[in-house]
């Protein structure tokens, strides 16, 4: 079978007799019947269940916020519908209507098929990878998912850009200066001081609307219940909090993600990770984080994004749980226990004028977005560590020029071999050792047009012209939000592995609050890896589990006492 029918076979499998059947024992309702052309679901829809086809056909098609349609694919006896928005009961991203024949299909909702893929082991895995091959295929096709109006290289536009790609969601970007663009600004009639436009998958238009606004609209965020308490709430979902997920509702406990971002963290935003185990010819960081998120999702993790913690609710001393998250959004939510994974952030160096050009010619990471905006432009990235390596790798060769600047007398102190060779093998990479970019010139029109640079040895002072400029110049701990509830080192790490814990139980991982702990880059002494922060979500759970299990005994001894 060539590759292309192979891949094609997988998007759409055909079940056979034995999986129909099987797949029938996980239906959330009696078989329904549509009468042709009737729309079984919509773009935009929420709760939308997978069907499985009995009899006659669903034409499916995709269809983007300006309603532009085309077919995907028609679903006869055997097939089903869905993509990965169905696990979680997100908003439809496409539309489907019984054939000429009219059909007869079977609803799978969302907590069904998590139990089907699951479940239902062979079964399992033919339905999850093509739920994740059709929502690739959303996402490398064109007519689906949000438009964006705006000026490309904006900076709100790159940010919505790169929230919805790092999150997974189709989009597409039309111009504002072009034909399309200018017919489209003109058709919903706004103003230039309006754009840039985001147009939902269902139609509707926001005008510069930020990423709270935006996941609202593509359904993305999921409604809190206030009343619930979940066995276990973590903060951050870059590689150690999803891993955290993947291994805590694997074992069944009620897990809730919350990230202010998007998926992936600090990893996500890594174009290309060479030293993560079973990847030999590596794998970006946004793919990883997809394929995390997809699984964090199959076992049953809820993940809330875009919603950022704004503080740790501190209870007393002697009132040990549930703890409290409050939002910026306002919401509060409760957990038996708290997973701190909220990582670091990126350092900001102290160089004139930085903040005006963030975002619109600076950048804290390189992704294919970035590497278009700068093809064949004068490009400075700042830093010497592995991250820079790596980005340098990548981008240099979609570049003019590359000018590496490091404070130090040379990469060897600071970057793996491989990454030195790779760098000396490019012909448009200038570095520059003992040297620091102290200046950034240009405006609001023009943009980044200039730096200048100083040497640190002899404190001259250079100009020279720019883009656009990468800054990887390492991180601080995200803990401003644990509000002195923790303890933490002398760098603002958390720090984990106080005394205290009963015989046999480690508590590696525990912070100094029983029943908060804390993994990954965050945490103090951490290795800033992807594996080890990987290794630490998978850890923490057999010390949430040992936690949980002391809290209920506890609790039992107390209800006992007379
Ligand atoms: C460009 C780049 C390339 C890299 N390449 C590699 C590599 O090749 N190999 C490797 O092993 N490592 C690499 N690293 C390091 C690796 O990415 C980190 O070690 C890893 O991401 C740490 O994972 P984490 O989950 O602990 O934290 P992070 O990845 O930092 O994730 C933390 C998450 O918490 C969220 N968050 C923070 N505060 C809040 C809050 N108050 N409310 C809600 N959410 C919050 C953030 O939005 C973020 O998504 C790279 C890092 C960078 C920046």
């Amino acid at each position: 079978m060539a590759l292309a029918d192979d891949r094609r076979h997988q998007m759409f499998p055909v079940l056979d007799a034995a999986q129909v059947a099987s797949a029938c024992r996980f239906a959330s309702g009696p078989p329904r019947r549509f009468a042709a052309g009737e729309v079984m679901f919509d773009v935009g829809d929420c709760d939308a269940p997978v069907w499985l086809v009995l009899d006659g056909a669903i034409d499916v098609t995709r269809r983007d916020g300006l309603g532009h349609e085309k077919p995907i694919t028609r679903q006869g006896i055997g097939q089903f519908t869905g993509e990965v928005s169905q696990l979680a009961g997100r908003a439809s991203l496409a539309a489907g209507h019984a054939s000429a024949d009219g059909c007869t299909a079977l609803p799978i909702d969302a907590a069904h098929l998590r139990a089907l893929v699951v479940g239902a082991a062979e079964l399992g895995e033919i339905v999850m990878r093509a739920l994740i091959l059709r929502r690739v295929g959303l996402i490398e096709g064109d007519a689906s998912g949000s438009v964006l109006v705006g000026t490309p290289g904006d900076a709100q536009v790159t940010g919505l850009q790169g929230f919805l790609t790092r999150n997974g969601y189709p989009n597409t970007l039309v111009d504002a200066d072009s034909d399309e663009g200018r017919e489209i600004v003109e058709r919903l009639g706004i103003l230039a001081a309006d754009l840039p436009l985001m147009v939902c998958p269902n139609g509707a238009v926001l005008k510069r609307p930020g990423t709270a606004e935006a996941a609202a609209c593509l359904g993305m965020t999921p409604e809190l219940d206030p009343e619930a308490v979940h066995d276990v709430a973590i903060v951050g979902a870059g590689p150690a909090g999803l891993a955290a997920a993947v291994y805590a509702a694997s074992e069944g406990l009620s897990v809730l993600v919350l990230d202010q971002r998007a998926i992936g963290g600090q990893a996500g935003a890594s174009a290309r990770i060479e030293n993560y185990l079973g990847f030999p010819t590596g794998i970006s960081g946004q793919a990883l984080a997809g394929r995390a998120y997809n699984q964090a999702l199959k076992f049953g993790a809820e993940l809330a994004i875009p919603l950022e913690v704004e503080r740790l609710v501190c209870a007393g001393d002697g009132d040990r749980a549930p703890h409290a998250l409050q939002l910026t959004s306002g919401q509060r939510v409760r957990a038996r226990t708290v997973v701190i994974a909220s990582g670091a952030r990126y350092r900001r160096p102290d160089i004139e004028n930085l903040r005006l050009f963030e975002g619109a010619g600076v950048s804290y990471w390189v992704s294919p977005i970035e590497a278009r905006l700068c093809a064949g432009e004068e490009v400075a990235l700042v830093g010497g560590g592995n991250s820079a390596g790596q980005a340098v790798v990548f981008l240099a060769p979609k570049v003019k020029t590359l000018h590496l600047v490091v404070r130090g007398a040379g990469l060897e102190a600071s970057m793996s071999r491989y990454l030195i060779d790779r760098i000396a093998a490019l012909p448009n990479v200038v570095l520059h050792t003992r040297t620091e970019l102290v200046a950034l010139e240009g405006d609001v029109e023009r943009g980044l047009v200039g730096g200048r640079y100083r040497n640190r040895d002899t404190g001259e002072e250079h100009p020279c012209d720019l883009r656009h400029v990468f800054l990887f110049v390492g991180a601080d701990p995200n803990t401003g939000w644990l509000q002195d509830c923790v303890a933490l080192d002398g760098g603002g790490f958390v720090t984990t592995g106080a005394d205290g814990a009963g015989p046999g139980r480690s508590t590696s991982l525990e912070t100094s609050r029983p029943g908060l702990f804390a993994i990954g880059d965050v945490r103090a002494g951490s290795v800033k890896r992807v594996a080890a922060a990987v290794g630490e979500g998978a850890a923490v759970v057999a010390q949430i589990h040992a936690h949980l299990a002391a809290d209920a005994a506890t609790a039992q001894a107390v209800e006992a006492t007379p």
